[in-house]
């Protein structure tokens, strides 16, 4: 048997309604908060990732799925989405128009990670991104927006974690502090680390390795080396985070380490993931346009982790498994062909309909509308076809109504619906 591929799963029915409802649900209050979906190839160069991601970084380095296509291009399999919509909105354009623009996009992404749980080779984010708007109100809106989302799909013990990663004004003074902490441990980080302190020291602070990440704990926070108007950039994201009554954390360990990437960073993390506790991040990264070509403008965006989403959203089975309004048992020939043009009627007009194609008896095909859990059952044989009548049966009420063949189609959709009620 050939089976799925290292770090790959399937997501089958039963757990794809709740991935389903999770869309819809963020969709929704996305386009509330005046966001517009964008659907990007799931391919790029890989120049793109290389240059946005940056070259010394985990991703980069290790994890990308990069190949030559047939004629020796070098293609990746996306690792992520931002630097894709960044290309998009430069490529076209979008600036010149308006350059405030606000997508979101939903899509599988690939790393070649270590498979362990919450952490898979081919997984699915939902990303936001924001062009065009400086104001750190943006960001906090973008948290809160979160934030709300995530309590909307009961995910319980949530916690927003923030950080300023500076500016290039006031990031080189921190560099410069964090370089000189990190020759005095250069032996006790990893090999990777060691190469990174020299090429870009902030970079090490990304580093997932436990050794790395306990012997940073005692690193130089970025907090203290903010400039003025940094400072004030944060304090105002607080400030109004506290306004909005959003639970959070200052967390001074939370870092991007690329060039790019300014002032506010943030996770959403929940207590109720284990050690991949993190179910989104994001952050400002206003370098990024002008680096993939396009004119100087701001940007910041976050990206959920919708395969960790869909394992701690709490919303009940009942709000999203569709069960069948519907089982027509037909008996004989005549009634199975009558049942088979029905269904496809009530198909049409929105009742989920099932019938059993082997013209069972009665009380097998009405034991296996019992198993697919049909909430009505219509009975239909010679005896009905002949007294025009079929009976309709409530299997919670065991209720039964006769309904007249003509309008059966009209009579029995006005019934559940007016039931559903
Ligand atoms: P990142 O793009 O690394 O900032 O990740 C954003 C979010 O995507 C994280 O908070 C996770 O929830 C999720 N994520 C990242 N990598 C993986 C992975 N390999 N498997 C599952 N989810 C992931």
């Amino acid at each position: 048997m050939i089976q799925l591929i290292r770090g790959f799963k399937d997501i089958l029915p039963g757990e794809v309604e709740r991935w389903q409802q999770i869309e819809k649900i963020a969709a929704s209050r996305f386009e509330d908060f005046g966001f517009k979906e964008i659907r990007i190839p799931m391919m790029e160069r890989t120049e793109l990732f290389a240059r946005s991601i940056g070259e010394d970084t985990d991703i980069v380095e290790k994890e990308m799925y990069t190949f030559p296509d047939r004629k020796g291009d070098l293609i990746t399999l996306r690792p992520e989405a931002t630097a894709s919509v960044v290309r998009s909105y430069v490529q076209h354009k979008m600036f010149a128009k308006d350059p405030v623009q606000k997508f979101y996009t939903i899509g599988p992404m690939f790393r070649r990670e270590r498979p362990q749980k919450g952490r898979y080779r081919q997984f699915y984010q939902i990303n936001v991104e924001v062009f065009g708007v400086a104001s750190p109100l943006i960001d906090v809106q973008l948290i809160f927006m979160l934030v709300t989302l995530f309590t909307r799909l009961a995910v319980a013990d949530l916690k927003a974690h923030i950080n300023s990663l500076g500016c290039p004004a006031c990031r080189p003074n921190y560099r410069a502090a964090l370089s000189k902490f990190l020759a005095a441990i250069s032996n006790k980080l990893c090999s990777d680390c060691r190469r990174r302190r020299r090429r870009n020291p902030l970079r090490v602070l990304d580093c997932k390795v436990p050794s790395c990440r306990e012997v940073l704990a005692e690193a130089p926070s970025i907090i203290d080396y903010l400039c003025d108007y940094c400072q004030e950039d944060f304090a105002k994201v607080q400030e109004f985070l506290k306004k909005l009554q959003i639970p959070f954390l200052v967390d001074k360990r939370l870092v991007r380490g690329l060039d790019y990437y300014t002032r506010t960073t943030f996770e959403i993390q929940t207590g109720s993931l284990g050690a991949q506790s993190a179910v989104a991040g994001g952050g400002r990264y206003d370098g990024l346009v002008k680096m993939l070509g396009g004119p100087d403008l701001p940007a910041t965006g976050f990206a959920i982790g919708l395969d960790r989403l869909a394992e701690v959203a709490e919303i009940r089975h009942s709000e999203f498994i569709r069960m069948p309004d519907l089982f027509v048992a037909a008996l004989g020939e005549q009634s199975q062909d009558k049942a088979f043009e029905w269904i496809c009627q009530f198909g049409r007009q929105g009742l989920v309909a099932e019938m059993d194609f082997e013209d069972r008896s009665l009380k097998s095909q009405m034991k296996r509308a019992d198993k697919i859990g049909a909430t009505h059952v219509l009975i239909v044989g010679d005896q009905e076809l002949q007294e025009g009548a079929v009976i309709l049966r409530n299997m919670l009420t065991k209720e039964q109504t006769l309904i007249p063949i003509k309008e059966v189609v009209d009579r029995v959709k006005t019934y559940i619906k007016r039931e559903a009620q």
